[in-house]
């Protein structure tokens, strides 16, 4: 059997007790997380995450990109929208995480295979240090002028050896 076999049988059951046909669209805690696509860091798990509470943007290593702020910035004018004249506070939760891929994307050796091979450039998403890869991509938000300032900004590291988080930038709206 394939996994997706697999997987839509699993969901046979889910639907088969489904609830949950009332959700609004936004969501519930007005939270967008980003963290890294690493199979065991999924935030329903770590964080008891539930249906209609959060948005989840993942990618490698949950790192601020281009097109993660243009879709952080989507998410937060909709919001916006559909929630009136009421703005914010809206949060947004960035965790990475510890044994990283991204970390291995630092090692000069298999970034240049990346590029020559595949024609992938992934210097910009590479995670030498944790800590100063939130400082930077929180301070890559702060800066953006797509992200209104109200939008409340943390920064985490989820430890996959013991599933502890170390808070490393304290939540603050972007504009102090
Ligand atoms: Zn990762």
């Amino acid at each position: 059997m394939s996994n997706t076999a697999t997987l839509i049988k699993r969901n046979d059951g889910f639907a088969s007790n489904f609830s949950a046909a009332e959700l609004p669209i936004l969501p519930k805690l007005r939270t967008v997380i980003l963290t890294c696509a690493d199979a065991r860091v999924d935030p329903a798990f770590t964080l008891g995450i539930e249906l209609g509470e959060a948005v989840v943007i993942r990618n490698n290593g949950g790192r601020v990109t281009q097109e993660v702020l243009h879709e952080i910035a989507a998410l937060v004018f909709l919001a916006a929208k559909l929630d009136g004249a009421e703005l914010g506070p809206f949060e947004l939760i960035i965790i990475q995480h510890t044994q990283c891929g991204a970390e291995r994307f630092a090692d000069p050796t298999l970034q240049a295979a990346l590029k020559d091979k595949i024609g992938v450039d992934v210097s910009s998403i590479a995670i030498t240090n944790h800590e100063e890869s939130l400082k930077d991509d929180v301070e890559y938000l702060r800066n953006a002028p797509e992200i209104p300032g109200y939008v409340v900004v943390s920064g985490l590291i989820y430890d996959v050896k013991n599933g502890t988080i170390q808070k490393v930038v304290a939540p603050a709206a972007l504009e102090l």
